[in-house]
């Protein structure tokens, strides 16, 4: 058994309090190798930003989970040695199940989401306050997401053909209910790079698909019914088309990518959105790099000449994200 404290990892409850306050957001950046880990922490330290580690069940089996746990001390360390310490979270995204959750939390996990959200209400309120229950008995508090609502998209072992958005009518009897310390809600983000069909979007002049705006009446509502308590928005990518065509132009295919438009999530970050998911944007920024260097190199066979050029350009991309998007710059 192993606390979260003996990696030199925080839960989320400060981080959140601060976030909502200030009214900024988390980058919540998902991990499974060193390179994206590196990425994470470079951007993070030299933006001065707060950080989520975020590992789902998939990624967990990919990687192995004392590896993964030993990769989340090591990024503590490493941040330090970077010469400026910042608050690091190692959160299990999308848990399926109460052992799961109790099993990442026994191997070091700071905070777990359990996501009962394809339950009905009644199952979903009793799985969460079960692992609300035991995350918050333990003497280092592990902080814990609950979801309402279903997101569209496709996620690892996730997947939902139709979104349905949080009902804000439900958020204080859930919240009460199960004691959660964050609450993951849908109005419109999604999992994936085709966050959207073509025939819910409109078109550009160059023919790219643009998105159906997020529903920020619901998330007022919601802040309303919940005065200062943390939103977490999951699926929330933004597709950058440069990386997009990159990869199409040495190869690729991807075809109708859509992601959720930078300003829609700026104006979240400044709302009780105090976490926001990001995930594809890291799959398609690395995946442009790695295709340019094997297209343009076709004699390299040396994984570092093109997993260095996609760390460098996943840490660009973060940092952009921490400064431009999510307002969690220098917020550390
Ligand atoms: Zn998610």
């Amino acid at each position: 058994m192993t606390s979260y404290k003996e990696l030199g990892l925080v839960n989320t409850k400060d981080m959140f309090a601060k976030a909502v306050k200030g009214g900024y957001a988390i980058p919540a950046y998902n991990f499974n190798n060193m390179e994206q880990l590196q990425a994470i922490i470079q951007a993070c330290v030299e933006t001065k930003s707060p950080v989520i580690l975020q590992v789902s069940s998939g990624a967990r089996k990919y990687a192995n989970k004392n590896l993964l746990k030993n990769m989340a001390r090591g990024a503590v360390e490493y941040a330090k040695e970077l010469g400026y310490e910042i608050p690091i979270v190692l959160h299990l995204d999308h848990g399926d199940s109460y052992e799961l959750c109790v099993d990442c939390i026994e191997s070091g996990f700071s905070s777990v989401m359990i996501d009962g959200s394809s339950l009905s209400y009644d199952e979903n309120v009793a799985l969460t306050k079960k692992v609300c229950d035991y995350a918050h008995s333990r003497a280092d508090y592990v902080t814990v997401e609950g979801e309402l609502g279903v997101l569209a998209g496709v996620e690892d072992d996730v997947v939902a053909e139709e979104s349905h958005y949080t009902k804000p009518e439900e958020v204080q009897d859930f919240v009460s209910k199960t004691g959660v310390d964050s609450l993951a809600i849908s109005i419109g983000t999604s999992h994936g790079r085709q966050k959207f069909k073509p025939e819910q979007c409109t078109r550009n002049a160059d023919g790219v698909l643009i998105p159906p705006p997020l529903a920020f009446d619901i998330l007022a509502e919601i802040e309303k019914k919940l005065p200062g308590f943390p939103i977490v928005l999951h699926g929330s990518s933004s597709v950058p088309i440069e990386y997009v065509k990159e990869i199409e132009e040495f190869g690729g295919k991807l075809s109708d990518s859509v992601g959720i438009p930078e300003d829609q999530l700026r104006k979240a970050a400044k709302s009780a959105v105090c976490k926001i998911n990001i995930d594809s944007d890291g799959r398609l920024a690395m995946t442009a790099a790695i295709r340019k260097v094997l297209a343009q190199k076709p004699e390299e066979f040396d994984p570092r000449k093109y997993l260095g050029p996609a760390r460098d350009e996943l840490k660009k991309l973060y940092m952009h994200k921490n400064k431009e998007v999510l307002g969690s710059a220098d917020r550390a």
